[in-house]
């Protein structure tokens, strides 16, 4: 069984920046300006032996209407996919409304998620995380997504062991 990986999370926190560096590969796009992949991407990726797929998404921003809305469906089908649901945030930015709206979207779709703070490069890991522990999830990952830091010890521990 090949386990498939969805990121969701605001535009802009690093989502195609991580599907980049899982897939080691350029085919999601990276901008600077939110909203830009609208569709779902997958790709391929293997962690030790392990192979797995991993969706990209559009973002959501919890408050979804005309061109929002199309991409939270999009986000919303990647998470009925997935095995595994990784919610991204920014350290940078710390907590934001849409993140929270985005995490009460996700505890009543039922499905599980993992939270992945990005972009904690030149930030103090601790207080990074700080702001994000009211979100209520069991387990943080903190990474870098465009600096290829922490990505490969959150692989380790989300993909099953053979
Ligand atoms: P998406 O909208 O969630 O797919 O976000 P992108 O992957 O397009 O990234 C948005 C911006 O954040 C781009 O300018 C990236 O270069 C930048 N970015 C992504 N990851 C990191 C990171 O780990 N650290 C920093 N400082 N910037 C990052
Ligand atoms: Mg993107």
């Amino acid at each position: 069984m090949t386990p498939v990986i969805a990121l969701v999370g605001r535009p802009n926190v690093g989502k195609s920046t991580l599907f980049n560096q899982m897939t080691r590969s350029r085919d999601a796009l990276v901008a600077d300006f939110p909203g830009l992949t609208r569709d779902r991407k997958y790709g391929e990726g293997i962690y030790e032996d392990q192979r797995f797929i991993v969706i990209d998404t559009g973002g959501l921003t919890g408050t979804e209407q005309g061109l929002d809305a199309e991409m939270a469906r999009q986000s919303m089908q990647a998470v009925e996919e997935a095995d595994i649901v990784l919610f991204m945030v920014d350290g940078r930015a710390g907590l934001t409304a849409g993140d929270e709206l985005i995490a009460d979207h996700m505890r009543r779709s039922g499905k599980q998620a993992h939270l992945v703070v990005n972009k904690t490069d030149g930030q103090d890991p601790d207080i990074a995380a700080a702001d994000f522990y009211s979100l209520g999830f069991e387990s943080i990952f903190m990474v870098a997504a465009s600096h290829n830091r922490g990505i490969r010890s959150m692989l380790e521990l989300l993909l099953p062991s053979e």
